[in-house]
């Protein structure tokens, strides 16, 4: 047996079956690049779903988490530490907001923003007791608990999971007159994804987020903007919501925030909005450790020269023209792009996403496909364009004809 042989078998005998990896084992990683058990490098153009936006073992975020490793690691939130008050005052500079309340996976802080608009439903807007409503997307994915499986639209993340939580309404992703009729005296929010990464890179039409911005000002409804996957550089702007200057009342950050380094999540909003938490109604044993703050600090510090957002608009344009190109030979039914982000749905005559992910893994490639006939390109923002250039060449490669 292999090395990468063994490896599999361990983890399919002994890990739970709830993914369905491309058969790479990886041992070590830098910048856009990754290598295997073997020696066999690759270019990873999936970045961790952007948690990895700054690259593999970016220095600056190695030697912050390596400063914070030797002083303390843990307080909990029993104690204050001397990373905490500083990284709050950071995120919330950089969202323009004025307070952060502190998680480690993406899908705590989406239940985190869940609690925090029913209490504020029930606090400040006088909705009756229990009668709390949120209006979510079809096609969302905000996580993986029972409470965000419950108001997903994919059956496979939903099934066999209920009973369900109620309280959430779907409409459809981009249509603004949906929302509007939904909107009813008990709706407390919306929370939407400003592009739907999982779905497939949906981009929604021009004009949406400013809509739903002015719907939800209007009927006294929160706008939660998930932008977990789609914040922190990846769209060429710090947020996504940027491109249609909008502004949510709460932002969801997660993946790049920890930059790939360790797990940390947020909500940032309102001193009125996050203000309706008092001591002991929600927390997190881990939310705001010192470790998390040292490397998300590192991270609002590399976001706040502006050179990650620049890159993904520059290679962005590169990347959006040569699968624009791509989509004339006809190996491409759809494209969608946003900064250094896409969605490319294959023309059935080259094979499944899937098929097609296999064939960029030989030729030592790495990406992911979603929902049988997209694949999803996010390379790390440090790739440089030479490497971007040789992953295009591979995927033209694989599928000509
Ligand atoms: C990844 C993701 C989540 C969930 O984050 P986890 O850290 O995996 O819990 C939620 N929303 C969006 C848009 C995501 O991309």
């Amino acid at each position: 047996m292999t090395a990468t042989e063994r490896s599999i078998a361990a983890a399919e005998a002994h890990g739970a079956h709830n993914y369905h990896p491309l058969p790479v084992v990886v041992a070590t990683a830098e910048g856009a690049w990754m290598t295997d058990v073997e020696g066999r490098r690759y270019l990873d153009m999936l970045a961790g779903y952007s948690a990895l936006n700054f690259g593999h073992g970016n220095r600056r975020l190695l030697d912050a988490a390596k400063a914070q490793l030797e002083r303390v690691t843990l307080t909990s939130r029993a104690f204050h530490h001397d990373r905490y008050g500083e990284f709050c005052t950071e995120l919330a500079a950089l969202c323009g907001k004025d307070m952060v309340l502190p998680m480690n996976t993406g899908a705590e802080a989406i239940e985190t923003a869940v609690k925090t608009a029913r209490k504020w439903g029930y606090r400040v807007k006088g909705v009756p007791d229990g009668h709390a409503k949120i209006i979510v997307a079809a096609n969302n994915f905000h996580g993986r608990t029972t409470t965000i499986v419950s108001f997903s639209t994919d059956p496979e993340a939903r099934a066999d999971h209920g009973p369900y939580t109620p309280g959430f309404e779907t409409v459809p992703y981009g249509d603004l007159a949906a929302l509007e009729g939904a909107i009813d005296a008990h709706t407390v929010a919306v929370l939407l994804e400003p592009i739907q990464g999982e779905a497939g890179v949906l981009i929604p039409p021009s004009g949406y987020l400013a809509g739903v911005r002015r719907l939800t000002t209007e009927r006294n409804v929160l706008f939660i903007a998930d932008e977990i996957q789609s914040a922190l550089g990846r769209t060429g702007r710090t947020f996504a919501c940027d491109h249609e200057d909008v502004v949510p009342d709460m932002y969801v950050l997660g993946k790049a925030l920890g930059g790939g380094v360790v797990p940390v999540s947020a909500v940032v909003a309102s001193a009125e909005v996050l203000g309706v938490h008092r001591p002991g109604e929600h927390g997190s044993t881990f939310g705001g450790n010192p470790l998390a703050c040292a490397v998300a600090l590192e991270v609002i510090a590399l976001l706040k020269t502006g050179e990650f957002q620049e890159r993904a608009t520059r290679l962005g344009e590169h990347l959006h023209h040569e699968l624009n190109v791509l989509a004339g030979t006809g190996a491409i039914d759809a494209v969608r792009c946003r900064g250094l982000w896409a969605g490319i749905d294959i023309a059935p005559s080259r094979g499944t996403a899937r098929e097609v992910s296999e064939r960029l893994m030989e030729r030592g490639v790495l990406v992911k496909d979603t929902h049988g006939a997209t694949i999803r390109i996010a390379p790390p923002l440090v790739i440089s364009k030479e490497d971007l250039d040789w992953g295009l060449e591979q995927l033209r490669a694989v599928l000509a004809g």
